[in-house]
């Protein structure tokens, strides 16, 4: 209780000291936001959405001029391009607050994992986030095999390694498969060199699994090898 208590207030400091907005100022002199801090603020965003109290603060013209000449955003959100998972809504969070990287079915190619280490490089950002979500297509897709048009082989590819991995030991493979997805990413990213592995390695940064709910809007975080149901 006073664990919390104490981190509680430490957010609040940071909060104080970068209003107007979490992420404050921009690449020049811009004051880090740490990974934990970053994990509080989504997650407090989060449930501001869900309970329909969501603040929509800094989407406004004043924060617009404010971080017109850099950005420093203070989470890098990988999720799926599906149209009711947008992270600045479901996170309730600003301009220049989320460095986001959509592609169907979540998947970190190489341009996604480029993109990443730019926003961990060079913006200073030091939380990832790998957001799945229930009833996701591009995982459906992937469960049901078969042959795809076009360039959506590329996306089941992807995601097809993960669903394997639990076919055949679960009712729920579209749900669980899923899970493994972004769980199997996480994993990866967290041991790929030469920028992501160094600074998990030191501590200086967190990269977090993630699974939005369509009905409720919750958004449930998979660290340390368990998920917080
Ligand atoms: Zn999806």
């Amino acid at each position: 209780m006073i664990k919390s208590f104490l981190f509680f207030l430490t957010c609040l400091i940071v909060l104080t000291f970068t209003a107007p907005g979490p992420s404050g100022a921009s690449e020049s002199g811009s004051q880090t936001i740490s990974a934990k801090t970053a994990h509080w603020l989504l997650m407090d965003g989060n449930k501001r959405y869900m309970s329909e109290r969501a603040t929509h603060k800094r989407q406004d013209r004043r924060r617009r001029i404010e971080i017109k000449d850099g950005q420093h955003p203070f989470a890098v959100i990988v999720c799926c391009s599906d149209s009711r998972v947008p992270p600045e809504i479901i996170f309730d969070q600003g301009l220049g607050d989320l460095f986001v990287i959509r592609l169907a079915g979540n998947i970190v190619d190489d341009a996604a994992l480029g993109s990443i280490e730019y926003a961990v490089e060079h913006l200073g950002t030091n939380y990832v986030m790998i957001l799945g979500h229930e009833n996701c297509g591009a995982v459906k897709a992937t469960v049901e095999g078969g042959k795809v048009p076009g360039h959506i082989g590329h996306v089941v590819d992807a995601i097809k390694p993960a669903v394997d991995s639990v076919r055949g030991k679960t009712a729920d493979l579209p749900e669980v498969g899923m899970r493994a997805h972004v769980t199997g990413t996480v994993e990866r990213l967290k041991t790929t060199d030469p920028i992501l592995k160094e600074k998990v390695t030191n501590g200086q940064m967190m990269i977090v699994g993630g699974r939005y709910d369509l009905d409720d809007g919750r958004v449930n975080i998979w660290n340390e090898g368990r998920w917080d149901w």
